[in-house]
């Protein structure tokens, strides 16, 4: 037999955290052939290792990159990271299933994280929006269901509860979503339309997501603790967990700059929840500080109707009144730590603190966010700045470990690419992970780092011949030096590539060689 692809004399860390081996790898096709000495065999190209790490292609659980991927297919800042598969549809926003005016009403209001996708592209369905990247994009991908889209369908933007008929449609259109290739079902912390939901409503449809197989992706609800189970947050999800029997996942969980050090709060109800039979994982990126978009901010009495009744409020005076009491009064999140990401109107103010475009504007910072958001017709994105103060960032860096520790604990990125200002995450989250932290914390070893990425993920959303290096499994991989791999990216200068990531493969396909992308596009969805 002839290979396509054979690499020799690499560490092969097979994903499931066993000790690395020295062995070849022979690929035919998309697939791993053989493993062991292949010395004698034929091959059409070689790449001889020596001696750097071979595992299988990071599982990214968690990003926000299906609308970036439609104009930059090739995806360098998620590939480069050694990620071959990403998991997109998160925290209840995204754009399938849905009709072609909910479509264009849900495609503006997402514009912040999302960009702005051709008006043309068919998201009627979960197999329609995965037929558009399958093969035309440079990494894997597995879709949720998204809950923004669910209710947009069923209900339009408005804040009313999904009962009866309705709740009925919504387990439907979720069960139908994971038939036709969604891996399960998303919620997010704080986003409309999903976020007008109680905890009554979101166990309905996680019954359905329990049905079809699914998993509930669940990003802890902030605000509004009157619509949920103990006001919110890991209690919620695990409530919805326990009266479902859905398998839930917490989307990037975390300690904060006021939580740093105090990790159990977070894990101690998931053990006890745990112990009584939930079943329950986890995912989280190396950051002390997360992004997200400036629309949220938004009260509820302000989103109803979604993007254009928004907008005419947006650019009504006794509208803005109330907006700007709620900015500097009644939210639940401060406004100082923003950092602007995206701004395609305003790129000028791109890496700009609010309180710094406020001053250039010499207005202030609550009325420059609603003028923002009225010029950019939504479309404002942002980064929470990290706390200012080295040992509490390094706190925080300690508890990511100790959570990734946890074999229950998967790495993300949480990519949310758009902008010249974007979150450091975006290049660098897996590097950060696999070398950065590791080798500074000492206390997770290289075979488990890389289990967190790779095979953990692929069973936990049943992501079939993946996350493993094994005849007859995909050959996605990454070969890394474990000495040197490391992120660059930072705060101040986010989009720096790592280093020590030489050579990635997607499906066989060479598509990052000597640490350059090579145009490949072999990117199928998933499972
Ligand atoms: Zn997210």
């Amino acid at each position: 037999m002839t290979f396509d692809l054979i690499l020799t004399g690499g560490q092969l860390l097979d994903g499931t955290g066993t000790p690395a081996v020295s062995a070849d790898i022979g690929i035919v096709g998309e697939r791993i052939e053989a493993i062991g000495n292949l010395s004698r065999a034929q091959a059409r190209r070689v790449l001889p290792l020596r001696g750097l790490a071979v595992a299988p292609g990071f599982i990214d659980t968690h990003t926000h990159s299906e609308g970036v991927l439609l104009h930059d297919p090739q995806h360098a800042c998620g590939l480069r990271q050694g990620i071959t598969t990403e998991i997109v549809g998160l925290d209840g926003m995204s754009w399938a299933p849905l009709s072609p005016p909910n479509f264009r009403l849900y495609a503006g209001y997402l514009g912040g994280i999302l960009g702005d996708p051709p008006c043309e592209m068919d998201t009627g369905s979960i197999a329609a929006v995965r037929a558009h990247y399958h093969r035309k994009v440079a990494v894997n991908l597995a879709w949720l269901v998204p809950h923004g889209a669910i209710r947009l369908e069923i209900l339009g933007f408005r804040d009313l509860p999904l009962r009866g008929e309705a709740l009925r449609a919504a387990g439907r259109m979720v069960r139908q979503g994971i038939e036709q290739g969604a891996v399960g079902f998303s919620t997010g912390a704080a986003y409309y339309p999903g976020y007008w939901a109680d905890t009554r409503e979101l166990v309905e449809v996680c019954r359905a997501v329990r049905e079809a197989g699914g998993v509930y992706v669940n990003e802890p609800r902030v605000g509004t603790p009157e619509r949920a189970f103990g006001g919110g947050g890991i209690l919620e999800g695990l409530e919805i967990a326990r009266q479902s029997g859905a398998p839930i996942h917490f989307a990037h969980l975390r300690t904060t700059e006021e939580t740093a050090g105090r990790l159990k709060e977070l894990t101690d109800p998931i053990d006890r929840s745990k112990d009584q039979g939930v079943d329950c994982t986890m995912d989280i990126y190396p950051y002390p500080s997360g992004s997200s978009i400036a629309i949220s901010f938004l009260p509820g009495e302000m989103q109803e109707g979604g993007t254009d009744a928004i907008l005419e409020r947006l650019a009504e005076p006794g509208w803005r009144r109330a907006l700007r009491d709620h900015l500097e009064n009644r939210l639940f999140a401060p406004l100082d730590p923003v950092t602007f990401s995206y701004l395609p109107r305003n790129s000028h103010l791109e890496g700009k603190t609010l309180a710094e475009a406020a001053r250039l504007r010499e207005t202030s910072p609550a009325q420059t966010l609603c003028d923002l958001l009225l010029e950019e017709e939504l479309r404002v994105g942002y980064v929470n700045a990290p706390p200012a103060i080295p040992a509490l960032r390094e706190a925080i860096d300690r508890d990511c470990l100790h959570l990734l520790a946890r074999p229950d604990a998967m790495a993300c990125s949480d990519i949310t690419p758009l902008g010249s200002a974007p979150h450091p995450r975006c290049y660098g989250a897996f590097p950060r992970f696999l070398g950065r932290l590791r080798r500074q914390f000492g206390t997770l070893s290289l075979e488990t780092m890389v289990q967190r990425m790779t095979d953990g993920p692929a069973r936990r959303f049943g992501l079939t011949g993946r996350g493993r290096l094994q005849p007859g499994y995909f050959a996605d991989l990454v070969v890394f030096d474990p000495d040197t791999v490391t992120d660059t990216a930072t705060y101040e200068d986010p989009r720096q590539f790592p280093v020590g990531i030489h050579w990635v493969v997607v499906n066989g396909q060479v598509a990052v060689e000597g640490g350059r992308c090579t145009g490949v596009l072999a990117g199928q969805a998933v499972p």
